[in-house]
């Protein structure tokens, strides 16, 4: 099954039960006080957190200032980068990476954190200094975001996002906004109905199967693309006031409790608006 075979009003009836449950899914807060004090640490935990574990992720650019000393791009530039990441990460690669991944991971992660320092460099700018002390549009900030190196769509549309969350009061802190808004009192961002949400595999694979469809045979990264219009046109008939508000729900959901192999779904609160999770209750 997939969504083809549902009405409009079927796919518009499960987006209007998306709301309510915004309130069993807080928004993460991935800080801590060195994030929070470092102007590059948010930067290199955003382009680190793809493929591993997200603590992981963001916990790196501490041990690697404990490591070298420095987190400044003119040092960073001259160090072996990929050698620091693969020793970070040797008893933290998740199960499913084979060697290959974990190699092409390496190089192109340490790759984007060098081409993103000598970004930085040769502008004279930092990512908090690169802010100016005003209010931003959703749009502005995200294609500003996007020209950094290691920073897809994704990330991107995830950083605006969490902006957009401190702007409205409605997270209590992210590191890399509250440098800048320390630096900047006056910057803001708003216009949050034009930001696309963030996809990832989670995303797909929630979203696949609320519409019935279980598996993906070759993976639901590999299918990422073909569900991308999907899904943003379905955040935007639930969140039409803020479509990326959606990705609260499926990327929590998606890791709690709707696995790969053996989804729980009894304990899933999509359960009932979801075909997967309606079969398993029955
Ligand atoms: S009910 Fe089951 S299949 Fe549906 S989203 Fe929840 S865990 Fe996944």
């Amino acid at each position: 099954m997939s969504i083809k075979r549902f009405s409009f009003s079927q796919i518009k009836e499960k987006a209007s039960r998306m709301r309510p449950l915004l309130e069993k899914f807080p928004l993460s807060e991935l800080d801590n006080a060195f994030l929070a004090s470092n102007e590059y640490a948010p930067l290199i935990g955003t382009i680190c957190d793809e493929q591993i574990n997200s603590d992981d992720a963001w916990d790196y650019p501490e041990w690697l200032h404990s490591k070298v000393g420095t987190l400044d791009p003119e040092s960073l530039l001259k160090l072996e980068l990929k050698q620091l990441l693969r020793e970070y990460l040797e008893d933290k690669w998740p199960a499913r990476m084979n060697d290959k991944d974990k190699d092409d991971y390496l190089e192109k992660t340490s790759k984007a954190i060098k081409d993103a320092m000598d970004l930085f460099l040769k502008a004279s700018k930092s990512p908090i200094s690169m802010f100016e002390d005003r209010t931003y549009s959703a749009l502005e900030v995200f294609f500003m975001l996007r020209r950094i190196p290691g920073f897809g769509h994704k990330k991107a549309n995830m950083i605006t996002r969490d902006f957009i969350y401190r702007s409205l009061g409605l997270s209590k802190s992210h590191s890399w906004f509250d440098q800048v808004k320390r630096n900047s009192p006056h910057f803001n961002v708003v216009d949050e109905k034009f930001l696309d949400m963030p996809i990832d595999v989670h995303v797909v694979k929630v979203f696949n199967r609320i519409f019935g469809r279980k598996f993906a045979p070759r993976g639901w990264q590999a299918e990422l693309p073909n569900h991308i219009a999907d899904i943003l046109a379905f955040s935007k008939l639930a969140f039409p006031d803020f479509p990326a508000k959606l990705d609260q729900i499926f990327w929590n959901v998606g890791r709690e409790y709707c696995y790969e192999g053996n989804p729980k779904c009894l304990e899933c609160p999509l359960n009932e608006l979801c075909e997967i999770g309606t079969l398993v209750s029955k």
